[in-house]
């Protein structure tokens, strides 16, 4: 795993804002996004993470599981508003761009190129970059922020949002939300910016002990931190856009522990 500075001092950065950590909506994978509702909604562009989001860690090659989603979402969205940013394919760790090009290949939809890694301020200049410079462009608040790390992909998505502008008169204010785009029902009233999008089932297990710490940093401001209003604006989201997990994993039956698998053997 590369040395990553900017993620490195996120931890201060979380003592002064714990909110950061905190996603807008949590699924197991990106199958249980309804990209048709985000759309509808007024979200116009996506960011995804690489790595154990959309493919094996290091692989270039989407999990096969994800093509149904994966396609729906480009259609969706359109071409060239679905934009992978990852900490390997496409920064400045990923000589010649050789995994770039191969991850753009297998996956189809364009590979961000960034010398400073996520969560940086950097990257995230970078990102709007890329979206300032489309044929539409598109804000901050018109974006998706799809990851599974809470402290890079999770915190860059937070870092992104801004204090909403102070309420203004009504006739006034509804002009203000329409022109906003997303839906004036899902801004917080505090913030505005990318929805942020926690895939938190991994496809290949890796940096276990810093996902334990995630998990307690996100529990903790969810305990301690997060207002009874942030919390129903969060259960919103999630019901409006989340779909249930894939029916085969449901019906997966339970893993087998070694003492029942040793008595069967023997009576067996
Ligand atoms: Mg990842």
């Amino acid at each position: 795993m590369p040395f990553n500075l900017p993620g490195v001092l996120v931890p201060l950065h979380l003592l002064i804002n714990p909110r950061l950590v905190v996603p807008g909506i949590i699924v197991k994978d990106i199958r249980q996004l309804d990209f048709p509702a985000l759309y509808k909604a007024g979200y116009r562009g996506a960011v995804f993470d690489k790595d154990n989001c959309l493919t094996i860690p290091h692989e270039d090659r989407l999990v096969p599981e994800l093509a149904d989603a994966w396609r729906e979402c480009r259609e969706t969205f359109g071409h060239g508003n679905v934009l992978i940013v990852s900490n390997t394919a496409g920064s400045h760790l990923d000589s010649g761009e050789l995994e770039a090009e191969s991850v753009q290949h297998h996956l189809s939809a364009p590979v961000l190129r960034h010398t400073s890694l996520k969560p940086s301020y950097a990257c995230i200049k970078s990102i709007r970059a890329y979206f300032a410079s489309l044929p539409r462009p598109i804000r901050d608040e018109e974006l998706v922020i799809v990851g599974d790390r809470l402290l890079t992909d999770i915190v860059m998505a937070n870092r992104m949002s801004r204090r909403a502008p102070p309420p203004i008169a009504s006739t006034a204010a509804t002009e203000k939300s329409s022109s906003m785009g997303v839906d004036s029902e899902l801004a917080r009233s505090d913030r505005v910016g990318p929805l942020a999008i926690w895939t938190e089932g991994l496809w290949k297990r890796e940096n276990s002990a810093l996902r334990a710490l995630e998990r307690g940093m996100l529990k903790g401001a969810e305990r301690w931190v997060l207002k009874p209003q942030e919390q129903a604006w969060r259960e919103s989201l999630q019901h409006r856009f989340v779909k249930p997990p894939p029916v085969a994993e449901e019906e997966k039956p339970a893993k087998e522990g070694w003492m029942r698998r040793l008595v069967r053997r023997f009576r067996g």
